[in-house]
């Protein structure tokens, strides 16, 4: 029963002084967690305090693999939304590139 950080994460340092039970260490590419040290916060906080705190959506998995900060959840774009701004982003992208070859 731990939580996984995962290659998304940036680095920030945000999570690492809330553990109660100092898991999260520094390495590299991106920090970790001592899955023997974890506790998922229980008994501690009501919520993962490593979870609660990262900025970044995705980084850090629950013992199922699944996503804390799953996508939207801490910017609030909608999964269509940033399909859309993705899609327009890249046609833009390819236009420019159209444009500079021509
Ligand atoms: S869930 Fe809690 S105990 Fe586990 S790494 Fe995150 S802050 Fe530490
Ligand atoms: S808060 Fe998130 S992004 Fe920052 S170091 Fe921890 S896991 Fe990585």
């Amino acid at each position: 029963m731990a939580l996984e950080i995962i290659e998304s994460c940036v680095n920030c340092y945000a999570c690492e002084p809330l553990c109660p039970n100092e898991a999260i260490y520094q390495a590299a590419p991106h920090f970790l967690i001592d899955p023997v040290k974890c506790t998922e916060c229980i008994g501690d906080f009501e919520v993962a305090q490593c979870a609660s705190i990262c900025p970044i959506e995705g980084a850090i998995l629950d013992e199922l693999g699944a996503e804390l900060n799953p996508p939207g959840s801490l910017t609030g774009i909608s999964l269509e939304m940033l399909a859309k701004y993705q899609a327009a982003v890249e046609a833009t992208y390819q236009a420019a590139l159209e444009a500079k070859s021509a």
